[in-house]
């Protein structure tokens, strides 16, 4: 429990005072009816699929659906252009530019940082251990009177493990600002969702995406769960169609597709494993480091240049290898059966040339 946090103290004062922005069907929400208040095109579209009309600013449908898989009330629910905006609108609800402080752990997912820096909003850095895991006391020793965030990235990115529920409750209790736990890789492991701890820890935030199990990344649709309080407030300063027309009745058919996310991730974990194998087979490769994510984090005894060669080969992979903590690795995505027989028979090819050369 954390009995001390007070959002008003956390919420920048102008935000907590805002008057929202009306849309013009704010005050009425049924689907039938002449609709002559927002200036929109009465014949349709100049495309076949109809999109003349704004959709619904704060997506019921969607949160209707998700309400009983997420186990949460559709009013602890914010859905955002990917979880880029909730992030984004995290640190605008809380940071007063020049002023206030967030820290991340790094290595950790580069959005953080992006999203504070654009806002001005001073950045500390708490390295996570040698082992990938949060150092509670160094982070509780770097919060100051306007530390309003703490990003916590658990299965992390790029390392790919969980962080120990201990270690995330003590920064819960510890801290008065929001904690914001990033489960973008939570379908891919077996630890429990944060989600389940909200009602304990009202400083706590949680972040999912449908951008890597369910598949749907070019829609642009993410996921934040916390308190009533606080996703009204998101609400209020969230651009107010936040979510486009063909992006929502694409998520509604993906919700209710539910099973099909599973047999993917099901698929996706048999072939992390059979990677993991053939990976540890090659003698260019180091190691591979635990993963509850899709992806492996693969330490090479020269990355640089096997990351350049995969590229001549078409192959893309991600190149972590200057990253602190992460020196010398490259972030593999798990790809279909096929992607990762080629990637790995481009690696023992260049294994081959290695030896000979
Ligand atoms: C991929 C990823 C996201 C997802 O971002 P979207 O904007 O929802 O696509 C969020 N957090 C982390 C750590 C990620 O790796």
């Amino acid at each position: 429990m954390n009995t001390s946090f007070d959002l008003n103290s956390v919420i920048r004062p102008h935000i907590l005072s805002l008057a929202p922005y009306s849309s013009a069907r704010d005050e009425y929400t049924g689907h039938e009816g002449i609709f002559l208040d927002a200036n929109e095109n009465p014949y349709g579209s100049v495309t076949e699929a109809h999109y003349n009309r704004y959709p619904d600013p704060y997506q019921a449908e969607i949160k209707a659906k998700l309400s009983p898989i997420k186990k949460i009330s559709t009013d602890r629910i914010f859905l955002g252009n990917g979880s880029d905006e909730p992030i984004d609108l995290l640190i605008r609800a809380t940071c007063t530019p020049e002023k206030d402080h967030v820290i991340i752990l790094p290595p950790t997912y580069g959005m953080y940082e992006v999203s504070a820096s654009i806002h001005n909003v001073q950045i500390d850095k708490v390295s996570l251990t040698v082992d990938y895991q949060i150092d509670v006391e160094a982070v509780l020793n770097a919060i100051t009177p306007d530390t309003k965030i703490i990003w916590v990235c658990t299965p992390n990115n790029p390392t790919g493990n969980v962080m120990q529920d201990g270690a995330i409750e003590a920064l819960l209790k510890g801290f008065n600002g929001l904690v914001v736990v990033d489960e973008a890789y939570v379908d891919f492991t077996e630890s429990a969702s944060w989600i389940v701890r909200l009602d304990e820890y009202p400083n706590l935030v949680v972040l999912q995406t449908f951008s890597k199990a369910w598949g749907l990344a070019g829609l642009r649709a993410g996921m934040c769960f916390a308190s009533a309080a606080l996703i009204k407030i998101l609400n209020k300063i969230k651009s107010p169609y936040n979510i486009s027309l063909p992006a929502q009745q694409a998520l509604l058919e993906g919700l209710s597709a539910a099973d099909k996310k599973d047999e993917m991730v099901k698929e996706i974990l048999k072939e992390r494993a059979s990677l993991r194998t053939m990976l540890e087979n090659l003698t260019l490769v180091n190691k591979v480091y635990p993963s509850d994510a899709n992806f492996l984090l693969v330490h090479f005894d020269d990355a640089r240049s096997v990351m350049a060669y995969l590229i001549d080969e078409a192959i893309i992979v991600r190149d972590r290898s200057k990253v602190h903590l992460c020196e010398g690795c490259l972030r593999i995505t798990v790809g279909t059966e096929q992607e990762n027989e080629v990637l790995v028979e481009a690696l023992k090819k260049y294994q081959q040339n290695k030896v000979i050369a």
